[in-house]
């Protein structure tokens, strides 16, 4: 992976396991050129190429999105990243797995620490709040 001297993010850590989790937030772009198939036009924007995928050479004309393309083209797929971006949908969790987990761990804490008794002092305390 090319950064082209892009200041990475890196990928979020689970709070409840550690593991690292989420994928890139990435986006697709065409690239469509006349010539050898293994000189595509070079990237010109801002993002991170994560891949590159060479489709072929058109036989026929076509038309993608009212523009079209002569016969003879070639054409190949960039699979862009803004290098920060992460999917991350139970953030700060890996996973719903994790964050159950995490809640079930959470509650059995709690519920430890009210069956403790109060000490002598603490009683003592409350009762002279009260
Ligand atoms: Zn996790």
């Amino acid at each position: 992976m090319k950064t082209a001297g892009i200041k990475t993010t890196p990928r979020p850590i689970c709070a409840h396991c550690g593991k690292q989790y989420g994928r890139r937030d990435v986006t697709t772009e065409a690239a469509r050129w006349h010539g050898r198939a293994d000189e595509p036009p070079p990237y010109a924007g801002d993002k991170i190429v994560t891949s590159y995928r060479y489709h072929g050479q058109s036989a026929t004309h076509y038309t993608v999105n009212q523009e079209r393309f002569e016969a003879g083209m070639h054409s190949a797929f960039r699979t862009l990243w803004d290098g920060k971006t992460w999917i991350t949908p139970y953030k700060p969790f890996c996973t719903l797995r994790c964050a159950l987990d995490y809640a079930r761990e959470a509650f059995r804490t709690f519920e430890r620490r009210r069956a403790i008794p109060e000490t002598a002092a603490e009683a003592e305390e409350r009762k002279l709040k009260w």
